[in-house]
């Protein structure tokens, strides 16, 4: 083996073939991640054997048929040294070919082998390099060894002979000459269509290089103690300290991983012999290298090793393989150990990975059958056993039976079945659907719009395209991390909010410069926003408390009033229960402010759809049948929903809004006596004109007005628009003039920029994305050259008709990192988002500041 000093001054001049060594000009950028981290090694003085590496312009010259000086290389090796080669991109992740190990085996050398290693043990070696040469440097197909058994001399002979006859000339014999053919294979190997198509697809640009290093083999078999294995110091799933690993007497490369190797564990271990008692000076001294390696790489590393009589070799260090939790507390350990500053740990973790932590997910090895696939609408994975209506969902939550409900789609009606089941799927609807938006809201798996499974709601049963009939009562499982319904229960893995998250997030919160708020509609709700952290409320949609048990009967009273006094009346009855609400809502939230929408849906959204539930209210109310089924046919909105609802009812049916503001103001009173003074944010949606902002502001204004003289009370409060359509957005200077906030609601500001339904967007998304009509679903990602010019003309316009005026976006873009950019760059005060988007938007708008401050 070399040490690294003068030697090969040939090579070491010439960047393009470079004896690896401290001082070597070696970079990620030119020969790839495996070349530099083999320097590393070599500058920490580990026993790395010597090392030429090949830079991306030399390799891509050897695949236009140029290659470099082959001698020059192999003088920087002992002669009868075996060579391996290795490739080495600038991402690992982009893949590359399959080293190549032992090159130099030939008859010659294959003689000395046999008398030191025995026949058997040299024959197993040359057996297995001519197999690796003639399939990946001659592309020969593998089968051309099939008919060859055992592995001993006669093995070899049949081998070189089938080489022969397939190839027509004897098997390379010299190592110049094998060198020479892996390298050219490498070479138009990384070059070829399929190659370069792969690692585009994980990201890699078009002109990606490939470098290749050249190592003199560490020989794991031989005399006295041989073998190789890998090294790691925490484990891949956890994170968490735990040297693992394999290591296998008399053998080579990986081979110790292999499932069904003699291999010994690494660390004493009752289930078999471990290196650590068999050979533990070896085992000392590796883990010694590995936490070097560790601090100095600033990375957790596996590192792959050779013993060669009783010598220890570090072959590579890896970047370990980890999962989303592991990736976490790795980060975040390397952090508080002082190897990496805290704003580098908060950069190594992509913040959607925070996703995987805060739900159950199902199991990355286990096994999937696959039912169907839909938009992966709300993340985590369930399993139970599957209902068709609300109905069914809350009879097997009271029976303590897990379920899993299957809709159409969900509306409000549903929200007591979604609460009670474990996940949702639904055969129609998109990102911003009803069922996505309260799956997220509440931490529900969730898919929505599976296309490719018949949901036959009558006879209870889901067909698959595959023929499968699922009955009511059998047992799925959700994964709406991805978007699949799964026959059966799959293995799962916990949520993780371990130390090591909650380390990550009060860094993150050190750093960001953007707040960030949740959606919450209930006081669960605000407790798990509260739990994350979240600067407040950003949108509390009340309509979804009209829901609770008790409520609907009266809603739907007040629905079929016939006059206003009427109306007023069935109000009252609902007014303690809105005030309780918000006072609880208030409570939980301790004084972080509390932005309440007043009240959106189209009002048919409360009436019953099927004639049992028509029946009963015609019962309820005391009129004919034939009257409740006429007025609700009469009442009734479809997709896209843009008729009788928001501001407009609050104009056309002033009475619920009145309620509702007089609700808040009471709590406001009530809240604000033990504790520091409330300040509510009171919302008015779906305005397109400034002229309904007066009028509401004119009537809410009364109300607070009348509130203050009956409790003796002063409070103050804010008023704000949702700016949800087009021509909101555009008259944003007029409709400034009479809020303090503008919240951005992009997902009907969405669905009307494209003219879109947001709740039918589903059954084409997908053809849409991959026909490249649209880069990503608007309704998941913000569309910012549309709806986001819409976005910054209405903030400009705002602003500039009341520099004070607060900006922010509540629409379910508020979690995305990519919208969350745009808003910071938009100079926006806050995102909201659902309760368990918060950490992720939490990390991203720190690194979108990390990244600022370091340019
Ligand atoms: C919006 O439209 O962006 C919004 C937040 O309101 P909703 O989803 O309730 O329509
Ligand atoms: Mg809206």
């Amino acid at each position: 083996m070399l040490r690294h000093g003068k030697v090969g001054a040939a090579v070491q001049n010439n960047p393009n073939t470079t004896l690896v060594t401290q001082t070597a000009p070696i970079a990620t950028v030119t020969h790839g991640g495996r070349a530099k981290c083999l320097q590393r090694l070599v500058r920490l003085d580990l026993p790395v054997p010597a090392t030429v590496a090949l830079s991306f312009d030399a390799v891509h010259a050897i695949a236009s048929g140029h290659l470099p000086d082959i001698d020059a290389i192999m003088r920087q090796f002992p002669q009868d040294a075996l060579l391996c080669v290795r490739p080495s991109s600038e991402d690992p992740d982009w893949g590359g070919p399959s080293a190549i190990l032992n090159i130099g085996m030939n008859d010659a050398r294959y003689e000395v082998l046999c008398a030191t290693l025995g026949t058997d043990a040299a024959s197993v070696l040359f057996t297995r390099f001519v197999q690796s040469y003639a399939i990946h440097v001659d592309r020969l197909d593998p089968d051309m060894f099939d008919h060859i058994t055992g592995e001993g001399a006669q093995a070899l002979a049949d081998v070189l002979r089938a080489y022969e006859d397939e190839t027509e000339t004897p098997f390379p014999n010299t190592r110049a000459e094998q060198l020479a053919g892996v390298l050219k294979s490498m070479a138009r190997a990384w070059e070829g269509t399929s190659a370069r198509l792969l690692r585009q697809a994980k990201g890699a640009p078009v002109d990606a290089g490939l470098g290749l290093v050249v190592q003199q083999m560490a020989f794991g078999v031989g005399e006295g103690e041989c073998g190789s294995g890998v090294l790691q110091l925490v484990s891949s799933k956890t994170g968490k300290p735990q040297i693992t690993g394999r290591y296998l007497r008399q053998s080579q490369g990986r081979d110790a991983l292999h499932a069904d190797a003699a291999s010994l564990y690494i660390t004493r271990d009752n289930r078999g012999p471990s290196l650590q008692d068999e050979v533990p000076d070896c085992f000392d001294q590796l883990v010694t290298h590995a936490q070097l390696m560790r601090t100095r790489l600033r990375e957790e590393m596996q590192v792959e090793f050779t013993i060669e009589n009783g010598q220890l070799r570090i072959l590579d260090g890896v970047r370990l393989a980890r999962s989303s939790r592991a990736t976490v507390r790795i980060a975040v350990q390397l952090a508080r150990d002082g190897i990496i500053p805290r704003q580098e740990a908060l950069m190594r973790v992509e913040p959607n990975t925070l996703n995987e932590l805060l739900h159950r997910q199902v199991d990355r090895h286990a096994k999937r059958d696959i039912l169907g696939s839909g938009i992966a609408a709300s993340p985590g994975a369930a399993t139970g056993r599957i209902v068709f209506s609300a109905t069914d969902a809350q009879a097997s939550a009271s029976r303590g039976e897990d379920c899993i409900l299957v809709r159409r789609e969900t509306s409000p009606e549903d929200i007591r079945g979604m609460h009670a089941a474990k996940a949702v799927i639904t055969e129609r609807g998109g990102i911003t659907s009803h069922a996505a938006v309260i799956g997220r809201g509440i931490g529900l798996p969730c898919v929505v719009g599976v296309s490719n499974i018949r949901f036959q709601t009558r006879k209870q049963q889901l067909l698959t395209e595959d023929g499968r009939v699922i009955k009511a009562g059998e047992v799925v499982t959700v994964d709406g991390t991805n978007g699949t319904i799964l026959l059966g229960a799959p293995a799962m893995q916990e949520a993780a909010l371990d130390d090591a998250f909650q380390d990550l997030m009060d860094w993150a919160d050190a750093e960001r410069d953007i707040d960030i708020r949740a959606n919450a509609d209930t006081p669960a709700d605000a407790q798990t926003a509260r739990n994350f952290a979240a600067q407040g409320i950003g949108l509390c949609r009340t309509e979804h408390m009209f829901f609770e048990a008790g409520r609907l009967t009266v809603m739907r009273e007040m629905i079929f009033a016939e006059t206003s006094d009427d109306r007023r009346a069935v109000l009252e009855r609902l007014l303690p229960m809105q005030r309780a609400d918000f006072i609880q809502l208030f409570a939980i939230m301790q004084g972080q402010p509390v932005c309440i929408r007043l009240f959106d849906p189209p009002l048919h959204e409360f009436l019953p759809t099927d004639r049992n539930g028509q029946r009963e209210l015609a019962d309820a109310l005391d009129l004919p049948l034939s009257d409740v089924t006429r007025r609700i046919e009469a009442m009734m909105e479809y997709n896209p929903m843009l008729g009788l609802r928001g501001v407009r009812l609050g104009v056309t049916v002033p009475e619920i809004y009145e309620m509702q503001a007089r609700a808040i103001f009471e709590a406001t009173v009530e809240a604000s006596r033990d504790g520091d003074p409330v300040v509510p944010e009171i919302m008015i949606p779906l305005v397109s004109a400034k002229r309904e902002v007066e009028l509401v502001r004119t009537r809410i204004d009364a109300i607070a007005a009348a509130v203050a003289t009956e409790k003796g009370a002063q409070f103050t409060y804010n008023l704000g628009v949702m700016v949800e359509t087009p021509r909101a957005a555009l008259r944003a200077g007029d409709i400034a003039q009479h809020c303090s906030f503008l919240s951005f609601g992009t997902n009907d500001l969405t669905q009307m920029t494209y003219g879109l339904s947001r709740d039918d967007a589903g059954r084409f998304m997908s053809d849409y994305v991959r026909q490249e009509v649209f880069a990503e679903d608007p309704f998941h990602s913000l569309d910012i050259d549309g709806v986001g010019e819409l976005l910054k003309l209405g903030s400009e316009r705002g602003r500039a008709a009341r520099p004070d005026i607060t900006l922010s976006i509540c629409g379910e873009h508020g979690g995305n990192p990519e919208s969350i950019a745009f808003c910071r760059t938009a100079g926006f005060d806050y995102v909201s988002c659902s309760p368990f988007r918060v950490p992720v938007a939490r990390l991203a708008a720190a690194q979108l500041a990390i990244g600022h401050k370091i340019g």
